[in-house]
């Protein structure tokens, strides 16, 4: 199965994707992981993006693209994918489709102060890719991963400021795919304002899994 997660950042399009890629057995494939590994990584890539990355805006479609097209045409991909921040721009789409067909799109929504609250609460841990919140989903250590025992660390990008213009930046650029793929009536909407598991229930059932 080939699907997009569209949602706001902190939605939950990572905990929905992880879900789905191990349910249907297919890759999760995030742009913003992809993104992260080239700023760690050093690549030219990487050091093009960091600066968008860091001040909450959008890295220019054509380095995005041209990074998910080769990811796209790897082998692990012909049998499906869940996209997790890509497409987050009408070019991007656009550009996806003369790659690729989707079979459905999933909006993963919650209200802004919820997602404002798990962001500024989120802790990640950069060994191992574990996601954590000091709210509602603390470690067994403060400041610890439970599963390889690094250091968890705050992403740049959930500073406050930072998460103020990555959601005008998200009105802005990202909204409009909505009304892009209700054309071809391929959204689908997940209530994601829950717990985790309530999120992971609600995506099972919007795809009848
Ligand atoms: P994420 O982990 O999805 O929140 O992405 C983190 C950051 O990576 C975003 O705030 C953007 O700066 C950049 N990014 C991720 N995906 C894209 C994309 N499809 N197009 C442009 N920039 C992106």
């Amino acid at each position: 199965m080939r699907i997009v997660l569209l949602g706001a950042p902190g939605a939950g399009k990572g905990t929905a994707a992880k879900m789905l890629s191990d349910t249907l057995n297919v890759p999760h494939l995030s742009a913003g992981d992809l993104l992260r590994e080239n700023v760690a990584g050093g690549t030219d890539l990487g050091i093009q993006a960091k600066t968008f990355m860091d001040a909450g805006g959008l890295v220019p479609d054509d380095l995005v693209i041209g990074m998910m097209r080769e990811r796209l045409a790897r082998d692990d991909c012909q049998t499906g994918f869940i996209l997790d921040g890509f497409p987050r721009t009408l070019d991007q789409a656009e550009a996806l489709s003369t790659v690729t067909g989707i079979d459905v799109v999933l909006n993963i929504v919650v209200p802004e102060d919820v997602i404002v609250k798990r962001l500024s609460g989120r802790r990640v841990c950069p060994s191992c890719g574990a996601v954590f919140n000091v709210d509602n989903n603390p470690p067994q250590t403060n400041g610890v991963c439970d599963s390889c025992g690094g250091d968890l660390i705050q992403r740049d990008d959930d500073q406050p400021e930072t998460i103020a213009q990555r959601f005008a930046t998200y009105r802005e650029k990202t909204e409009p795919l909505i009304a892009f793929y209700t054309r071809d009536d391929l959204v689908r909407e997940i209530d994601s304002s829950g717990s985790v598991e309530q999120t992971r229930e609600n995506t099972r059932a919007a795809l009848g899994l």
